[in-house]
């Protein structure tokens, strides 16, 4: 491991990356490795995660292709950085902002979109100049062999290395030297990382998760409000960041939603769930067992069963659940949906806002001064008004958290600054040398400074 990053760091000092045009091909020849490992990608998170290829194209595969494609397109403008006015104190000078890359890289991923979460930051590292260590989660191991496999028929080590382990070999990789750490995880990894960066004053991007919720106003349209919250649980079975974690419904509207949502579920996968080939599966015993317990507290008005030979549980939304239900303290993380009514927006402002700002948000209205009103007060990562989780798969919309939610952005162009330094650069002309800013002082100079300085 050491090796292979002082390997990269001597790479990166030979200046190879500094050229857009070699990060192109790099693009480019990463674009064409997913290409031809596509079918053993989709197969390795049908192992993983039981995802159909359909998803797998929909929400990983596809989703990099598109985000690679964005940046393609931009990097040479991108890369170019942009010009500044001086003040006119400063004459005669011009200014820039010249992105550079920070150097060797570290992207550490979780398990829950194995594919696109390591794939997606590695486009951004790569674009930016930056070699980059890719440490996938242990949690989705076939995904991580095929990953490891395919990153290393494509790239050298001392430019794209994977290293394959869980928390021994992350904890070992956090305490080497990086220029730049990409996490996406846990909030409470999210500490242990930050603290680690802390120690190389290295600077990071923590892209963290939370409870998300959805906010269903009396003027939504109900029914496909419930149909979009159903998708977002229904993909990847809710294991996913930015999934609605749990609802806030009008109390007018409850008995509609709830019905909406049986139909809709039903529609997607069919009266018995469990059995439908295409819907995916929890990642592992431990949160098929923390799920089944959180879906104690409270009474299932849809779903409700589980099977725990395949590890499934359908799609089930809960009611009459306090406030200091197991379900309403962690991120759920699964397709449990609690419902809570509410009778006014204020109601539903403060018991936001009362709790960690969340990564996403989703507001279903019909009243676009609510909607404005929402937006303006609740403070969360980024989110959609009527829909669910599509907001990440537009790569001009910088997706990242806040507070307990993460810090820091990326997609599209976002990803390219993420990865890259700005540096500021002053161009001093030399044909002439205004003397005030020189000592000796004198009365007429501070006249003139305080004239520019103002
Ligand atoms: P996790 O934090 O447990 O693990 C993420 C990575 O950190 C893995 O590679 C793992 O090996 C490593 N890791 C785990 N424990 C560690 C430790 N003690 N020290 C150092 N490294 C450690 O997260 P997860 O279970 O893989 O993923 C689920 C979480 O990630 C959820 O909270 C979810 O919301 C969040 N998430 C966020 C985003 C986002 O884009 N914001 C995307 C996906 C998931």
């Amino acid at each position: 491991m050491h090796d292979t990053i002082a390997a990269q760091r001597r790479y990166f000092l030979s200046h190879a990356t500094l050229e857009v045009e070699f990060r192109l091909k790099a693009l480019s020849c990463l674009r064409k490795a997913i290409l031809k490992w596509e079918p053993r990608l989709a197969e390795a998170l049908k192992a993983d995660l039981g995802k159909s290829s359909t998803e797998s194209y929909m929400s990983e595969i596809g989703m990099v292709l598109t985000g690679l494609r964005d940046v393609r397109r931009h990097l040479r403008r991108w890369a170019r950085g942009y010009r500044v006015m001086a003040p006119p104190a400063q004459f005669p000078s011009t200014c820039r902002v010249v992105p550079e890359p920070y150097g060797v890289s570290l992207v550490i991923s979780p398990w829950n979109y194995p594919v696109l979460l390591a794939l997606d930051p590695l486009v951004g590292a790569l674009a930016a100049g930056n070699t980059c260590v890719l440490k996938p989660s242990e949690l989705a191991p076939a995904t991580a062999e095929v990953l490891g496999q395919m990153l290393a028929e494509t790239f050298p080590p001392e430019y794209v290395a994977v290293v394959q382990g869980g928390v021994e070999v992350s904890n070992a990789l956090l305490a080497e030297s990086f220029d730049y750490i990409f996490f996406t995880g846990s909030p409470r990894v999210g500490h242990i990382v930050m603290e680690a960066a802390a120690r190389h004053l290295t600077p990071l991007t923590l892209e963290l998760g939370g409870k998300s919720p959805c906010i269903v106003d009396e003027t939504a349209d109900v029914r496909m409000a419930a149909r979009r919250i159903a998708f977002g649980k229904v993909l990847n079975v809710g294991q996913t960041c930015v999934a609605p974690d749990y609802a806030l419904v009008h109390i007018n509207c409850k008995g509609a939603f709830i019905n909406a949502f049986r139909e809709e579920v039903e529609q997607m996968l069919g009266e018995e769930p469990l059995k439908n080939p295409n819907y995916p599966c929890i990642i592992n015993e431990r949160h098929f067992e923390r799920i089944a317990h959180l879906m104690k507290v409270g009474v299932a008005m849809v779903g409700g069963k589980t099977d725990a030979a395949t590890r499934r549980i359908e799609p089930t939304l809960l009611v009459d659940v306090p406030e200091d239900a197991p379900c309403m303290q962690e991120e759920i993380f699964g397709p449990l949906l609690p419902v809570i009514t509410y009778e006014s927006i204020e109601e539903v402002e403060n018991f936001i806002l009362s709790r960690p700002k969340p990564l996403a948000c989703y507001i279903f209205t019909g009243n676009r001064m609510l909607e404005k009103r929402l937006l303006k007060h609740l403070s969360f990562g980024g989110g959609c008004v009527n829909d669910t989780i599509i907001h990440l798969a537009v790569p001009g919309l910088p997706f990242g958290g806040v507070g307990n939610s993460g810090m820091g952005a990326y997609h599209g162009k976002a990803s390219f600054d993420t990865f890259s330094h700005k540096k500021s650069v002053l161009r001093k002309g030399t044909w002439l040398d205004l003397p005030f800013r020189y000592q000796p002082f004198t009365r007429f100079k501070e006249l003139i400074l305080r004239l520019f300085l103002r």
